[in-house]
């Protein structure tokens, strides 16, 4: 968010001083900044600056030898939050740019792994769209885009990889890109670090569908056990809560905690859904009634945008279904 700057209050020998940075690390207002030559330093980021999360530009101030102090959030693009144990949400990280939808073939696909390839299972039922729809709704919320990630495409066989890729296309043409992996086989992932190539994305997804395994795949499994922030505070417990912010080899970042990784869809005004379906949006305020919410309503233009063509089936079904799970009486 916006905040005024403060360099005329600064004395001249503190404003010398200002520089800018990123937060690679944050536990509270434990953070670790880093700069434009990539070295990085222990800060604290009080309650009256706002606390900066992992991902934000800082303007920050250092002393020899001492523990820098965090002068300006600077304006957040994006912001991921979620509710704390108290329900109450908290940010947990910016300026991010991609949300990495992870999935994979539903839990009855995994049992299955020791016959290698799923017969007859119903193709489209093992992935969980509706579980896509939510987590875009989540992104279009929160500022970001988002990119599709079926895991575990090994297990899958290839009629029914083309089936859900057919599907899947539905998201692409909308501009929620998608790509089919396997970390066992090592397929997709280049085309995904391709994709994330320039930006900061973060991995979610349910338990399971191969999140560590990728984001491994990606870090290397040293560089997660291993923060900075341990070595600050000389307690291993922070470097497992703490939400990091990785640079990749092959261009971009990765931020990620097991906070970041459970970020989902909760308590949004029914109104807001429809502006988080990018088609509907310019079709927004054209209904007959200015509260509709393209149900059953007289004289709606999302209904005839679906009757014409210009909005899918599938994407109207959709909305109705996240519209219903969160729980809208109408
Ligand atoms: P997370 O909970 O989302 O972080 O998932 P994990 O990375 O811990 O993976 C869960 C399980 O799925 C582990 O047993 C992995 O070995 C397995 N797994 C991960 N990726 C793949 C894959 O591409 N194919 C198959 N068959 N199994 C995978
Ligand atoms: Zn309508």
């Amino acid at each position: 968010m916006p905040r005024k700057k403060s360099f005329k209050r600064e004395s001249h020998a503190e404003s010398i001083n200002l520089k800018p940075g990123l937060i690679i690390a944050a536990h509270g207002g434990n953070v670790d900044v880093e700069d434009d030559k990539a070295h990085v330093h222990n800060c604290i980021s009080r309650k009256r600056t706002g606390l900066a999360i992992c991902g934000d530009r800082v303007i920050w101030h250092s002393e020899p030898n001492q523990t820098g102090l965090i002068h300006e959030i600077l304006e957040r693009k994006s912001l991921l939050a979620r509710p704390d144990a108290h329900n109450k949400l908290k940010p947990v990280a910016a300026n991010i740019d991609y949300l990495i939808i992870s999935l994979a073939p539903t839990p009855t696909a995994i049992q299955n792994e020791e016959t290698k390839l799923i017969e007859q299972a119903e193709d489209l039922d093992l992935i969980d769209f509706h579980a896509i729809d939510r987590y875009i709704v989540a992104a279009e919320v929160s500022h970001t885009s988002a990119i599709i990630v079926i895991n575990k495409v090994d297990l899958l066989p290839e009629s029914t990889i083309s089936e859900i890729t057919a599907r899947l296309s539905i998201y692409a043409n909308l501009g929620y890109p998608f790509v089919l992996t396997s970390t066992k086989q090592g397929l997709g992932i280049k085309a995904l670090s391709e994709l994330l190539k320039d930006s900061i994305s973060v991995f979610v997804g349910q338990s399971g569908v191969g999140k560590s395994s990728l984001i491994k795949l990606f870090i290397g499994e040293e560089k997660i056990q291993v923060g900075s922030l341990s070595k600050v505070t000389g307690q291993g417990r922070h470097t497992t809560t703490s939400t990091r912010l990785y640079h990749l080899a092959t261009g971009g970042s990765i931020i990620d905690s097991p906070g970041v990784r459970e970020f989902g869809l909760w308590n949004i005004e029914p109104e807001k859904i429809m502006h988080a379906f990018t088609e509907f949006k310019p079709l927004i305020g054209m209904c007959k009634f200015n509260n509709c919410l393209h149900n059953s309503e007289p004289n709606c233009a999302i209904k005839k945008a679906l009757q014409n063509g210009e909005i899918t089936q599938e994407r109207y079904d959709a909305y109705k279904k996240v519209l219903l799970s969160l729980g809208d009486p109408r």
